[in-house]
């Protein structure tokens, strides 16, 4: 079974579906930490993120790996360890612009289509996989939060992921509120809720409460 749970930033999308896939034993794929891998690098080499022509060039020496470490995925780039490098708000800031390229598009996509072989099932969290990716996926969802609490989650995993630094909430907000207008209006895959999705509105649910609304539709789908 395919599951695809897709939304704005910071709804809780990750963490729902890693849990859920947890509990009915099959993987789970995080498509935004693809794109922030993308963006890492290109940042990393200090390559113009509006010049295509030094991206395609650039990206030729780029290579992507998922590796299960203790029972979660490590993302690496050309051999590099980058599954915390990639959550810094300095990619926050950039990936939407790198996310917008078609051609970068297509090659994860590819790659999210390889990964869909996986026997089980597998579920996968994005912006595009029930609309463009996986228009077939047994199961949609799509996730959405007030701005504020969207916030407060980035702000939370900011402090635990580098607790040295300081962050203002109200920033965050915006680069949220930024990022996923960006990410809606661009004109290749934008962020949209598949016609055939089932809307929940995380803002004043637990995870818990959401988990079982999704274990619900699961079930329904099983039947
Ligand atoms: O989910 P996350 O916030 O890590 O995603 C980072 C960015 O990657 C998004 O803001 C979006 O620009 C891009 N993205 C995308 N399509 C996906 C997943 C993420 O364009 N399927």
């Amino acid at each position: 079974m395919i599951i695809v749970i897709d939304g704005p930033s910071g709804a809780g999308k990750s963490t729902l579906a890693k849990k859920l896939a947890k509990e009915l034993g099959i993987a789970y794929f995080d498509t935004g930490a693809m794109y922030r891998s993308v963006c890492w690098y290109l940042m990393e080499k200090k390559v113009s993120l509006s010049d295509a022509k030094q991206i395609k060039e650039s990206l030729k020496n780029f290579t992507f790996e998922l590796r299960k470490e203790v029972g979660e995925f490590r993302f690496f780039v050309n051999n590099k360890d980058v599954s915390n490098l990639i959550r810094a708000s300095e990619i926050d800031k950039n990936v939407s612009q790198v996310a917008a390229y078609p051609f970068i598009r297509e090659s994860l996509v590819h790659l999210q289509e390889e990964f869909s072989q996986t026997e089980g099932g597998a579920i996968f969290e994005g912006r595009d996989m029930g609309t463009v990716v996986f228009p077939n996926a047994e199961l949609k969802f799509f996730l959405v939060a007030d701005p504020k609490v969207r916030a407060m989650r980035r702000y939370e995993q900011l402090k635990e992921l580098y607790p040295n630094a300081t962050y203002d909430l109200k920033e965050i907000e915006k680069s949220i509120i930024k990022r996923d207008e960006y990410d809606s209006n661009r004109t290749c895959s934008p962020l949209k809720k598949a016609q055939d999705a089932h809307l929940i509105d995380a803002s004043d649910r637990s995870i818990n409460a959401i988990l079982q609304i999704m274990r619900t539709f699961v079930e329904e789908q099983r039947a």
